[in-house]
């Protein structure tokens, strides 16, 4: 399918849709909230743009600036720090986030901040993950609507019925999934420590089996790499199952010699194609190790953006497949969450218990010095996928 090179691509190669939320939209957004570029807003922002520099034009700067000004102020007063994912937007990860990166550093940052305030610029889980490790802080997600298709893949109710088909087998759940889902589960892990706590979870178990749910391609992609089985549930990310082995050829044969790096939710015939694998922060890592001349990162979009900042002499090739609930997150909607303190996330204390539980076992594992490679190649493994 050639989607990827379908995407409208400027001179240079590179896709066109929309690096930042939007600078219409946003100069919109700062004049309706009575906010402008003065003088002040000026100096305060100055240092930030160097930051951004590389996605937003010098033109567009005053349409952001004034909402940056004014967020970095609510926070200030209301003690507040932004968790921001990599999948934000640039003028949102690196203008406004207090912490950045993927589920395992933000929940870890979640776990640790003295704020008072956390504003979850990221999806659904990931606020109730911050809530479920800080119970005392008020949690905030500036869109109630930012959901994910894997956390909307099973329920609590799923989880009860697998364990009573299998009884006695560990559950290690991905954390992307809701609050109930980790109440019901063992263990959790990140795509940065899955086999790590997959193997784990056997060994603690005395078993050859484990039930991971519920991403079906993340399972299929672990099983690949350990000894132990795997019961798998039919979850996927609508982001990276997009992604195929023709779009690598095209890619390929579009700009000889890219490197080519997938995210594991991407399908195990993706990584066979992959010059490497791994999760966000391993793909980060690798760009800023390898400094490749030409790279392509199979994952949501404004994730090279992000990785780009760091990188100045690689080229990024963009196939832009964007997260819509990521991106549901924009610098109005986290000014309004701070300005009122609304959409505040609340989960259940016999839940939050029960699912820190699972949060705690994972976060309790040895640290691993780096997050885990995904060896590209690998004979697909036996999985059962319910
Ligand atoms: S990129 Fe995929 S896994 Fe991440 S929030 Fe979006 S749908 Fe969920």
């Amino acid at each position: 399918m050639a989607r990827i090179i379908d995407a409208p691509l400027a001179d240079t190669g590179v896709c066109e849709k929309p690096r930042t939320s939007g600078q219409w939209g946003a100069l919109d957004a700062a004049t309706r909230r009575g906010l402008a570029f003065t003088q002040a807003v000026k100096e305060e922002t100055d240092h930030l743009y160097e930051l951004v520099e590389h996605v937003i034009p010098p033109v567009e700067w005053p349409a952001y600036a004034p909402l940056i000004a004014a967020i970095n102020r609510l926070k200030r007063q209301k003690n507040a720090v932004i968790l921001a994912h990599n999948y934000m937007t640039s003028e949102i990860f690196f203008c406004v986030g207090d912490f950045r990166g993927d589920s395992l550093q933000l929940a870890r940052e979640a776990a640790n901040t003295p704020a008072k305030v956390i504003v979850q610029a990221g999806v659904h889980f990931m606020a109730e993950t911050s809530k479920i490790l800080s119970p005392d802080k008020t949690v905030l997600i500036p869109d109630m609507r930012a959901g994910c298709s894997l956390a909307a893949s099973i329920t609590g109710a799923d989880v009860r019925l697998i364990k009573q088909k299998y009884p006695g087998l560990p559950v290690v759940t991905y954390v992307n999934t809701s609050a109930d889902v980790k109440a019901e589960s063992d263990v959790t892990c990140t795509s940065s420590n899955a086999v790590q706590v997959v193997e784990w979870a056997a060994k603690t178990w005395g078993v050859d089996r484990v039930i991971m749910l519920p991403d079906e391609f993340l399972a299929k992609n672990v099983a690949a790499m350990t000894d132990i089985k795997i019961i798998a549930w039919h979850g996927r990310c609508e982001v990276h199952e997009r992604f195929s082995a023709e779009d690598i050829a095209e890619l390929r044969a579009a700009h000889p010699g890219v490197i080519v790096l997938a995210h594991p939710e991407c399908p195990p015939e993706v990584l066979a194609a992959s010059d490497y694998a791994g999760s966000t922060a391993a793909l980060a890592n690798y760009v800023g190790k390898h400094n490749p001349k030409k790279v392509v990162l199979l994952t949501e979009c404004s994730m090279s953006d992000n990785v780009a900042q760091a990188a100045p002499m690689t080229d990024f090739v963009r196939p832009c497949n964007l997260c819509p609930h990521m991106k549901r997150i924009t610098l109005e909607a986290i000014y309004d969450a701070l300005a009122n303190m609304q959409h505040e996330v609340l989960v259940p204390e016999d839940v939050r218990v029960r699912a820190k539980k699972a949060i705690d076992a994972m976060l309790a594992l040895p640290r691993t010095s780096a997050p885990l490679d995904f060896e590209v190649g690998r004979a697909l493994a036996d999985v059962t996928v319910l």
